[in-house]
């Protein structure tokens, strides 16, 4: 968090930075519906002369699909300004084997047109003696296409896996996503694969910073165990917004790796100065709010918004974390609603 003793908040949040690289489920859109705000921030954004990278670790679209989905909700996108895993896992196997070598594509169009962008050539089967096998998402995934991953890993080819996500949202709830999958072809090989390309590894943080062309970049997201883990791993600044999976039962829990820089509700964080947490031996202050530690306990007391108690609270709680104890939250009625887990 920003802790700026006695300093006033000064500009806008993004001022600070040449770069958002914005993860889309949860903080962009959900549901195929955009979130509320999303739409004019992000625009607010561009025209501050912001650069933008929307960056997903879901494989099985094309870049041309994501911007398709992002205009279908109000948002203007280019192709160019989408980064997929599927990109990130393409541009690993390009540094490791010359153009033209077959690659079997387990995944959707998006993961086959990525490959084909950088000069390899995907391929079906074992059979067809792949150098590489790269698996991501993708709807049509079936037994017959990890059998050949496993065929082709036990022969020797280089294993790279999009992303390890467990599971994929939909509309239907919580469906089984890559990792899933990887896991299933895991488990028949005892081993794992040997590079991930996708959120929290560094390749497709790197993706999206060579799309932006930005050096101080800040990360966007929803998730602590891919945006912000991942932004952490390559020392880059991050957002946590409340719009996705994260709540602030699950923050306040947070292991060191997954500790944001900033959070706040939403995007409309991103156009606001970042509001300072001021921090004595004694207490934090953040906004009208104060928290104070008594052991275990993060004590809370004052008025304001509910972000800035949660952002009095984070550095306390987290002291507490970090000595292996469960911190006890004593808030306000006030903020007893808003503070649930997510
Ligand atoms: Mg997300």
């Amino acid at each position: 968090m920003s802790q700026v003793a006695g300093a006033a908040p000064s500009g806008p949040l993004i001022d600070e930075y040449d770069a958002l690289l914005v993860d889309l489920d949860g903080v962009v859109y959900a549901g195929g519906s955009a979130l509320p705000h999303a739409v004019e921030v992000l625009s607010a954004v561009r025209a501050r002369g912001v650069p933008l990278a929307f960056v997903t670790n879901n494989a099985s679209r094309t870049p041309e699909a994501v911007a398709a989905l992002l205009e279908s909700i109000g948002l203007a996108a280019s192709a160019d300004e989408v980064a997929t895993s599927a990109q990130a896992a393409a541009r690993l196997l390009a540094t490791r084997f010359d153009a033209g070598a077959p690659v079997l594509v387990i995944g959707g169009e998006g993961l086959q047109q990525a490959v084909r962008a950088v000069g390899l050539r995907p391929v079906i089967e074992a059979g067809d003696r792949p150098v590489a096998v790269v698996q991501g998402y993708g709807p049509e995934v079936g037994w017959r296409d990890l059998a050949e991953a496993a065929v082709a890993v036990r022969s020797g080819a280089h294993w790279v896996a999009t992303n390890l996500d467990l599971t994929i949202p939909s509309d239907r709830g919580i469906l089984p996503g890559n990792g899933t999958l990887v896991a299933a072809v895991a488990a028949a090989l005892g081993r794992q694969p040997d590079e991930i390309a996708g959120k929290p590894a560094p390749p497709l943080h790197h993706e999206s910073v060579l799309r932006t062309g930005g050096t101080a970049p800040l990360v966007v997201g929803d998730r602590l165990d891919t945006d912000i883990a991942g932004a952490n791993a390559v020392g880059a600044d991050s957002l946590l917004v409340l719009t996705g999976v994260t709540g602030p039962s699950e923050l306040v829990a947070a292991a060191a790796e997954e500790r944001p820089t900033h959070v706040t509700e939403d995007l409309r964080g991103l156009l606001h100065p970042a509001e300072a947490v001021v921090t004595s031996a004694a207490h934090t202050r953040c906004g009208g709010w104060r928290a104070e530690l008594e052991g275990a306990v993060v004590r809370v007391s004052g008025e304001g918004s509910p972000v800035d108690a949660l952002r009095a609270v984070l550095p306390l709680a987290w002291k507490l974390v970090d000595a292996a104890r469960q911190p006890e939250l004593r808030l306000p009625a006030v903020l007893a609603t808003w503070w649930r887990p997510r």
